[in-house]
């Protein structure tokens, strides 16, 4: 079972930095394992780097990206792209839905992610009613990641109330709609799909359509006694201040203050923080999930990284609503959002002579894999073996030796630099080409039109 099956060579591989001469070997069940006796390997490329996890994904939401960019009546804000989002949502069935979150993957692994935590919400039939069989949507996004060769953390949303004052859903948020006992049974239902690339973990929609007491039973349950929790929390002001007023405290200080929050929670979002909530969060060990091009597209505001970053904090990356799909553009701008704001430069990289770049993956890597609850982000054994081989022959890492290649790579140019990827011991993509991308994307732009159509 753990015999080395293959085995490849890099001339430059990260493991937390870069190590000259690295032999990596993958066993029988798609991780990587000590390379002793792994002679014959393949030369894979000069730099290898681990895959980076997405930890925050609503996959219906790619179909829709630039649908939102056209000014409206009022002031347009996160409240207005969500009516059409919402428009959007009800149109779109198991069926579309794979189509729609293949593709999404497919354009993932191009892009350097192997792995994507799915923050699912699309639960019912557009009238509220279940499906025949109720975890037909979630399980449309397993089988999208098994066509793409994708990893997956599934992460079905609890979603009960249409705010802090626990209105119920109006009607076209009926089909995200659970009560305590039916979101359970979905869970349940869905453990029985876990392997090697398939997680199932625990999502509450917010604070504002999660009541207390629905918190707490969840979190009681013996389904959540393992596994990844996520969150969505403190993205808007008008959230900040409806909680404050109904629940007399900020969302993430309400939230430390009233769950176990530790390395097993991902706060996605969790922009609005005071500097009292910023080092409580890094010191729980919690992971903020940031999403800076959809957070830049919807005009929720700047996560204050360099405060974070200084109390310990742990952070990962996520496409979210899929504006962009790429890792390099989410940790540009979460940098760029920085440097704008403080008109100062290198803000990730805390110590002289560090690399912003390098700073960046490393802790996106990390943060991303606790988020996930899979053994991903790292060359090393035991851990899945994923990998990006990135192009050697671009002009743009011409001369670029260890201390500039990853900065080059983050932040230089517009081309994809991503050249093979490789997800659970299989090339998925191979000379920027997917195995699969021709069908999947010609069954995505039909059902797309078919869309715009409805
Ligand atoms: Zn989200």
């Amino acid at each position: 079972m753990t015999e080395v099956e293959r085995a490849w060579r890099a001339d430059f591989a990260w493991r937390q930095g870069w190590s000259k001469d690295v032999v990596l070997a993958v066993d029988g069940t798609g991780r990587w394992r000590e390379a002793a006796g792994a002679a014959s390997a393949e030369r894979a490329g000069r730099w290898v780097l681990p895959g980076m996890p997405n930890l925050h994904s609503h996959a219906f939401q790619r179909a829709m990206a630039g649908l939102a960019e056209r000014r409206g009546r009022s002031d347009d804000s996160f409240w207005s792209w969500r009516e059409t989002m919402y428009a959007f949502a009800a149109a779109i069935g198991p069926e579309a839905l794979q189509a729609i979150a293949a593709q999404l993957y497919v354009e993932m692994l191009k892009a350097g992610y192997t792995q994507v935590c799915e923050f699912h919400y699309l639960h019912h039939q557009p009238d509220g009613t279940p499906y025949a069989l109720p975890k037909a949507m979630s399980l449309a996004l397993v089988e999208a990641a098994r066509e793409a060769g994708i990893a997956l953390t599934l992460l079905p949303v609890l979603y009960m109330t249409g705010g802090f004052d626990g209105r119920p859903l109006a009607a076209r948020q009926r089909r995200f709609g659970h009560d305590v006992s039916g979101y359970l049974r979905l869970l349940e239902a869905l453990r029985r799909h876990e392997g090697p690339a398939v997680r199932v973990g625990i999502a509450l929609h917010s604070l504002r359509a999660v009541p207390e007491e629905a918190m707490r039973a969840v979190l009681a349950s013996g389904l959540a006694q393992d596994g990844p929790i996520h969150i969505h929390i403190a993205e808007q002001l008008g959230e900040v201040q409806d909680c404050l007023a109904l629940r007399g405290a900020r969302p993430v200080e309400w939230l430390l203050d009233h769950a176990q929050v530790d390395a097993r929670w991902t706060l996605v979002h969790a922009t609005h923080l005071t500097g009292h909530e910023t080092s409580r969060l890094a010191r729980s060990g919690a992971v903020a999930g940031l999403c800076p091009s959809t957070e830049a597209n919807l005009g929720d505001g700047l996560f204050p990284l360099a405060d974070y970053l200084d109390a310990g904090g742990t952070l990962g990356i996520g496409s979210d609503s899929h504006i962009s799909v790429s890792p390099v553009e989410e940790l540009r701008w979460l940098e760029y959002g920085q440097r704008l704001s403080t008109r100062h430069r290198n803000i990730a990289a805390r110590g002289q002579g560090e690399s912003v770049g390098e700073t960046l993956w490393r802790a996106a890597l990390r943060g991303g894999a606790q988020a996930a609850g899979l053994p991903v982000g790292e060359l090393g054994p035991g851990h899945r073996a994923d990998l990006l081989v990135l192009d050697e022959p671009s002009p743009l890492l011409a001369a670029r030796g260890t201390d500039a290649v990853l900065d080059s790579f983050v932040f230089a140019g517009n081309q994809q630099l991503v050249r093979h990827v490789l997800c659970g011991g299989e090339w998925v993509v191979r000379d920027f080409h997917h195995r699969d991308e021709e069908r999947i994307a010609a069954r995505y732009r039909a059902v797309v039109e078919e869309l715009a159509r409805s």
